[in-house]
C-alpha cells in the first residue's frame, strides 16, 4: 500500500506529515510513500530529499490523492480536499471532531476511514503517537523564544564591568505540556521563573525544573489550596469564584514585577479562562511581554488578538499567534511525522505494507472518528482493567 502526504492547503501552514526519515521507516513496514510536489519545502525538505530515499513525487494534489491508499496530513481536510475523500482510503490527520461536526458528516458520507491524531487516548502506551503533546511541547518552547525576541533585555542576570543586570522574571500560567516546556526553556536561559497551575500535583514538576510554584493562601484546600480547580483524569476544571478571586489577586500582586508572562491555561471543551486581565497588563512595566498560547480558544489575556502581535497603551507586547508549531516547521514536522509513523506501526501488525484497522485496539478505536461509513466519535469510555 502507499502512504501519501499532500502539500497543506492552509496558507500559513508550513508543516508536512511525512519526512524523508519517516518514509525510510515506513518502507520497513512494507509501505511505499508519495508526496505532492513541494509538500515539504516550507519545512526544509525538498522534493529531491524525498526522491533520494525512494519517495515518489506527485505533480498535483489530485494525483497524490488518487495514488495514495492512506493520506497523512497535518490540518483537517479543507473544503477543496473533501472531494478527494473516498471509501477506499484512510485519512490520518488532526480532525477535531467535536468542533467539526459538518466535516465529520461529510467524511462519513464519503465512506473514508478517519483517524484523528487529536483523539489519540492520552495513556502511556500511546505516548509515541501523542501529537497534541509533541506540538504543545514545541509551542511552549517557541513561546519563550518569541518572548525573548520581543523583550529588549537579557533573560539571565549578569554582573559585568558595564553594570549589574537583574535576571528577567518570567511567570508561566498553566503547567501542562506546553507550560512545562516553557518553564524548561526560561530557566535554562537563566530567567527567574514562577509558575501557577490549579492542579497541585504539578508543583513538584515545576520545582524540579528550577521554577517557583506560586501557592495560593486558600483556606478550603490542603497544601496551599490549589486543589480547588483540580478535576479527575489529570485535566483542570473551572475554578470557583472564590478561588478565581484569590488567583487574580495573586496575579495583580505579581504583575508590576513580572517581565514576561506565558499563558497556557486550558480547560477541556471550554473557552480559555481569562486570567491576565487588562489592569494586570496596565500594571506591567513598558517593554514587558505577554505570550498567550491559549489565543486560539479566546485567550487567557483580556487584550489578546488571535494571530496578532499588539502593543498595549503602556508599551506591553501581547502575542496571540496560533501557529507556534508551524513557526518551527522542521522540528514540528519531524516529530509529527514520527507520531504518524508510530500510528502506522500499530496499524500494520504484519509489517507487510497491509493496513489492519483493528477497532478492538483501544488506541486505534479511540482515534477513529469515522469507520466504514459510520461516525465512531465519540469513542466508548475506556475499559476498566
Ligand atoms: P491543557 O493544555 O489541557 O491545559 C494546560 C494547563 O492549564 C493544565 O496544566 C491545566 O491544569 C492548566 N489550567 C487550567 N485552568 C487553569 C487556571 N485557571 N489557572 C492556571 N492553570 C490552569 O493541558 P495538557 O498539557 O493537555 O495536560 C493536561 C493533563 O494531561 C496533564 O495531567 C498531563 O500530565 C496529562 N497528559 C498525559 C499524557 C499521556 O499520558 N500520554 C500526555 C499529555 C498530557
Amino acid at each position: 500500500m502507499k502512504i501519501g502526504a499532500p502539500r497543506e492547503v492552509t496558507a500559513s501552514e508550513a508543516r508536512v506529515a511525512l519526512t524523508p526519515d519517516s518514509a525510510v521507516q515506513l518502507a520497513k513496514l512494507g509501505y511505499c510513500s508519495i508526496i505532492e510536489t513541494g509538500a515539504g519545502v516550507a519545512a526544509g525538505f525538498s522534493d529531491d530529499a524525498y526522491r533520494a530515499v525512494g519517495v515518489e513525487v506527485a505533480p498535483s494534489a489530485e494525483a497524490l490523492w488518487a495514488s495514495a491508499n492512506v493520506v497523512a496530513k497535518v490540518r483537517p481536510p479543507e473544503p477543496s480536499e473533501v472531494a478527494y475523500l473516498s471509501a477506499d482510503k484512510t485519512l490520518i490527520s488532526f480532525f477535531y471532531p467535536g468542533q467539526n461536526a459538518e466535516l465529520l458528516e461529510l467524511a462519513r458520507e464519503k465512506g473514508v476511514n478517519v483517524i484523528a491524531m487529536d483523539m489519540v487516548p492520552r495513556i502511556s502506551r500511546a505516548q509515541k503517537m501523542d501529537a497534541l503533546s509533541s506540538m504543545a511541547n514545541i509551542a511552549g518552547y517557541r513561546a519563550v523564544i518569541e518572548a525573548g525576541n520581543n523583550f529588549g533585555r537579557f533573560f539571565t542576570g549578569q554582573v559585568t564591568a558595564a553594570g549589574k543586570v537583574p535576571p528577567a522574571k518570567v511567570l508561566v500560567i498553566g503547567a501542562g505540556v506546553a507550560g512545562l516546556a516553557a518553564i524548561g526553556v526560561a530557566t535554562s536561559l537563566g530567567a527567574q521563573t514562577y509558575a501557577f497551575d490549579v492542579r497541585p500535583e504539578v508543583a513538584e514538576q515545576i520545582e524540579s525544573m528550577g521554577a517557583e510554584f506560586v501557592y495560593l493562601d486558600f483556606a478550603d484546600g490542603e497544601g496551599g489550596g490549589q486543589q480547588d480547580g483540580a478535576a479527575t483524569g489529570g485535566y483542570a476544571a473551572p475554578s470557583s469564584p472564590e478561588f478565581r478571586e484569590k488567583q487574580l489577586a495573586k496575579f495583580r500582586e505579581l504583575a508590576p514585577q513580572i517581565d514576561i508572562v506565558i499563558t497556557t491555561a486550558l480547560i477541556p471543551g471550554r473557552d480559555a479562562p481569562k486570567l491576565w486581565l487588562a489592569d494586570m497588563v496596565a500594571a506591567m512595566k513598558p517593554g514587558s511581554v505577554v505570550v498567550d498560547l491559549a489565543a486560539e480558544r479566546g485567550g487567557n489575556c483580556d487584550l489578546t488578538v488571535a494571530d496578532q502581535r499588539i502593543v498595549s497603551d503602556n508599551g506591553v507586547v501581547i502575542i496571540g499567534y496560533t501557529d507556534f508549531p508551524s513557526r518551527m516547521a522542521a522540528q514540528a514536522s519531524t516529530l509529527y511525522a514520527t507520531n504518524i509513523r508510530h500510528m502506522l506501526t500499530d496499524l500494520t501488525p504484519g509489517k507487510d505494507g497491509k493496513l489492519v484497522h483493528n477497532m478492538e485496539d483501544d488506541v486505534i478505536r479511540g482515534a477513529t472518528v469515522t469507520f466504514e461509513g459510520a461516525i465512531t466519535y465519540p469513542p466508548p469510555p475506556p475499559k476498566i482493567a
